[in-house]
């Protein structure tokens, strides 16, 4: 198959729909959070807009990954990417680093960011809390950089889990303000997008908090995680001494696995569980029984279409080249207008 595109197919290609962009960063295996909040709505919305999915390397080294496991996990996250059904020639699956576009708008969009409202966001407070020994200026101006990453293909549309929430708003700002200082109209505002739906958050099975790839892994379940290693996990899941009589509210770490559960588990089967919660008379072991099973009955499809596109190395090095140039004709175009706009220009 011949993936190269004419300049004129280019320029048909990139104003036909609405601009899509979202990415995920190269920081583990994906998991079901990844999955529910983000992928899903990616392989649905290449069906009927423009869209441009990323695996965010640069975003990944604020916690100085190790090079090769860096590497090995911006193929893992492409093939996953492929093995949920994205399609290079639908959209454009592109690695952040291939583009140089982007650290020239994070550069450009630093200069309006203010340290103030940066120092505000939350998951860098967590950060601030968490982690003092490591707190580079990169997490801080992470925000800065994502932004760079959506506007430069001008999207309108972003789908991202809940979590993003707040560094959405912070995107929609800088767009607005550098249309603002340089009296401009390039850049339109990004919204989140989950089909009409509120954003997503699937909890962890820790019992607290939302799954996510830097718990330790024992929280989270992964997309190509063998099935003995997800029923071990989900049968470990935290739940609590039962309810103490009927129809109580559900606790925490109960409410999450019920999260998870409707996420892969038919309605029908979540209806039985929550009834038998308000009935007073939930076995958690079989509720965990079921959702380990329909876990593994939701990802083993995926998990076999990952075990055969990793043997493809033709196939990935040949989606990664195809991205980069559809995403640098689109990104090559942006700057074009941003650097006319502030008054960079080339004088030879
Ligand atoms: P990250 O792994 O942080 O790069 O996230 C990639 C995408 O997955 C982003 O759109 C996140 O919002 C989404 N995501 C990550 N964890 C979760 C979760 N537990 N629930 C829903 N969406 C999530």
């Amino acid at each position: 198959m011949d993936y190269r595109l004419s300049t004129m197919d280019y320029k048909h290609y990139l104003c036909r729909m609405e601009r899509v962009v979202s990415g995920v960063r190269p920081t583990g295996q994906i998991h079901l959070g990844n999955y529910f909040g983000a992928i899903r709505n990616y392989v649905r919305l290449q069906e009927q807009a423009d869209c441009f999915y990323f695996i965010a390397d640069y975003h990944s080294l604020t916690t100085h990954p190790n090079p090769a496991d860096l590497h090995a996990n911006v193929r893992e996250v492409l093939v996953t990417f492929l093995a949920c059904g994205l399609d290079p020639e639908k959209a454009t699956l592109y690695v952040q680093s291939d583009q140089p576009e982007i650290p020239e708008l994070y550069l450009i969009l630093n200069m309006l960011a203010g340290i103030g409202e940066l120092e505000r966001t939350v998951t860098y407070k967590e950060k601030a809390s968490k982690q003092q020994d490591n707190l580079n200026a990169g997490l801080l101006t992470y925000p800065v950089l994502m932004t760079a990453d959506i506007i430069l293909h001008k999207a309108t549309k972003v789908p991202v889990g809940k979590d993003q929430e707040q560094h959405l708003e912070m995107s929609r700002n800088f767009a607005n303000r550098f249309n603002f200082q340089y009296n401009c109209e390039i850049f339109p505002e990004p919204q989140g997008f989950n089909f009409g739906e509120d954003l997503v958050k699937i909890p962890g099975l820790d019992g607290t908090g939302k799954m996510g790839k830097s718990e330790g892994g024992k929280n989270a379940i992964y997309l190509g995680e063998d099935p003995d290693s997800i029923r071990k996990k989900v049968m470990r899941a935290v739940t609590d001494a039962g309810p103490t009589g009927t129809n109580q509210p559900l606790t925490e770490p109960v409410a999450n696995l019920i999260a998870v559960m409707k996420a892969v588990s038919s309605p029908d089967t979540v209806q039985f569980f929550l009834d038998q919660y308000a009935g007073g008379s939930i076995r958690y072991g079989d509720l965990k029984k079921q959702l380990a099973e329909d876990v593994v009955a939701f990802t083993a499809p995926i998990r076999a279409r990952m075990l055969e596109i990793s043997k493809d190395d033709a196939l990935i090095s040949r989606t990664v080249k195809l991205g980069a140039e559809k995403a640098r004709a689109s990104g090559s175009q942006t700057i074009k207008e941003v650097r006319e706009a502030i008054g960079i220009k080339r004088f030879f």
